[in-house]
């Protein structure tokens, strides 16, 4: 066992993992992300005001119970880094692990409680091959982990590639994504609190129309919860 923790430890030193946040190595007990940029992740707190800008983000859409956000995401912060990494240098541990840090500021506060399914907003299939994995479905897990809330990654599915957002004007954006979410098994549904979640939310389109499709089912309820928020 000593030789195994050496061979370890050797290749830690020469290979180290580096934190997603600054880029330095990960010491010994650090996982993903230094002490140091988990002290200092520009956290929102909506949770403790439901007449949040997240909320406001979405207000005149669908009908949603409450909106949350866990970082402020601004350009060129240690917030947009991580998601960086996380969406296109295989960084799923790094969302489920800031799932857990979200999830767990949640849990004290009794957020999300009357939530039974904590469902991800999909990516569709063709750029889930090219990426490997969906952020989303592992921020989802760790969320899952520290609330005690399963999760449901295969219900919910994107029926069209749509190009990126971010050209597009805020009209723009809610007309490109109307129509382009499913749900495999809408019955299983009736009566649930759904706590939808993706990684950032901008103007709120994508999780607008998810939300739509979601409260079509008899006593569906919504309510979302993003690891960034950005206005
Ligand atoms: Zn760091």
């Amino acid at each position: 066992m000593q030789f195994v923790q050496f061979v370890r430890d050797a290749f830690a030193l020469l290979f180290p993992e580096l934190c997603a946040g600054c880029n330095q190595a990960l010491v010994h007990q650090e996982k993903r992300l230094c002490t140091h940029c988990i002290y200092n992740l520009p956290i929102t707190h909506f949770h403790l005001d439901k007449d949040n800008l997240a909320a406001r983000q979405l207000m005149g859409h669908a009908a949603i119970e409450e909106v949350d956000a866990f970082l402020h995401f601004s350009s060129g912060s240690i917030v947009q880094r991580i998601i960086h990494q996380i969406k296109y240098k295989n960084g799923f541990a790094t969302a489920e692990l800031l799932g857990e840090l979200y999830g767990q500021q949640l849990k004290e506060a009794s957020a999300f409680e009357s939530c039974d399914l904590i469902i991800p907003v999909p990516l569709h299939k063709k750029r889930l091959r090219s990426r490997g994995y969906n952020q989303s479905d592992y921020f989802a897990k760790g969320l899952s982990n520290a609330l005690n809330i399963p999760t449901d990654c295969k219900n919910l599915i994107r029926v069209a590639h749509n190009e990126s957002q971010t050209s597009r004007s805020r009209p723009e954006r809610f007309e490109n994504v109307k129509g382009i979410f499913q749900l495999n098994h809408p019955e299983s549904l009736t009566d649930k609190h759904i706590l939808l979640v993706d990684d950032v939310l901008t103007t709120g389109a994508t999780l607008e129309a998810c939300s739509t499709i979601l409260l079509k089912n008899p006593g569906v309820k919504v309510s979302i919860a993003t690891l960034a928020f950005t206005k």
